[in-house]
């Protein structure tokens, strides 16, 4: 039997990585924040001194950047980068790192050799259902209202409700123009909106969908 993969994709701020590691951790299956790997990548490069526009430079950092990352925690080349990687330099500079091809063909490869690793577990970032896991067992697609989202950065990590809200736009626009595998929903996901549910509604819908499907095929 193939592995389980779901693929959790959306936008910033929808409710991904609650409602993924709480679905996972119901099924009793891994979980994997792709989005943490490009903020690992975009920290290592920040790290060096480097330029996000260095495309060669910045391909080769995330070709031989050392991650070891749990549900939790992520290390970036043995350092602790928890809690430096959701710092606003971090956010203002991933998605141009995240735009960089080489950077994404090698974050899809070791993507994918994780979930192999691990038989399978619960994705959650931007083109998994479209590019990394296009044959993933349910793709779910997350939207909140733009409020909803803003509030939910400020109540993780402060600031100012209309300056996150913008910044989480510019984000948003960036990663669903660039040319390499932009956030985008495919026809075959589930939409699923997280502004006025509670985090177990959706998880048990969520995998009553799964239920369904594996049922199915
Ligand atoms: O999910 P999170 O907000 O932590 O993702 C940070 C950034 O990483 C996104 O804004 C996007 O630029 C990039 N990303 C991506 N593809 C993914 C996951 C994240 O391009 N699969």
């Amino acid at each position: 039997m193939q592995p389980v993969v779901v693929a959790i994709d959306g936008p910033a701020g929808a409710g991904k990585s609650t409602i993924a590691k709480a679905l996972a951790r119901d099924l009793g299956i891994a979980y994997l924040d792709t989005g943490a790997m490009y903020r690992g990548v975009t920290f290592a490069v920040l790290r060096k001194g480097l330029a996000a526009t260095d495309v060669d430079a910045v391909g080769r950092i995330a070709q031989t950047v050392l991650f070891d990352q749990t549900t939790e925690t992520l290390h970036v080349d043995n350092v602790d980068a928890t809690a430096a990687i959701r710092t606003p330099e971090v956010d203002a500079a991933v998605s141009h790192i995240a735009a960089n091809s080489v950077v994404r063909d090698e974050m899809r490869l070791r993507q994918r050799q994780w979930i192999a690793d691990h038989h399978g577990g619960v994705v959650e970032g931007r083109d998994i259902g479209s590019v990394v896991f296009p044959d993933a067992t349910l793709k779910v697609y997350l939207v909140a209202t733009p409020l909803v989202r803003a509030e939910r950065r400020v109540a993780q990590h402060g600031g100012d409700v209309v300056e996150i809200a913008r910044a989480i736009a510019e984000r948003d626009e960036r990663d669903s123009t660039r040319a390499d595998s932009p956030l985008r929903q495919t026809p075959d996901a589930v939409v699923v909106d997280t502004s006025n549910r509670s985090v177990d509604q959706i998880v048990a819908d969520i995998r009553a969908l799964l239920t369904l499907r594996l049922k199915s095929s």
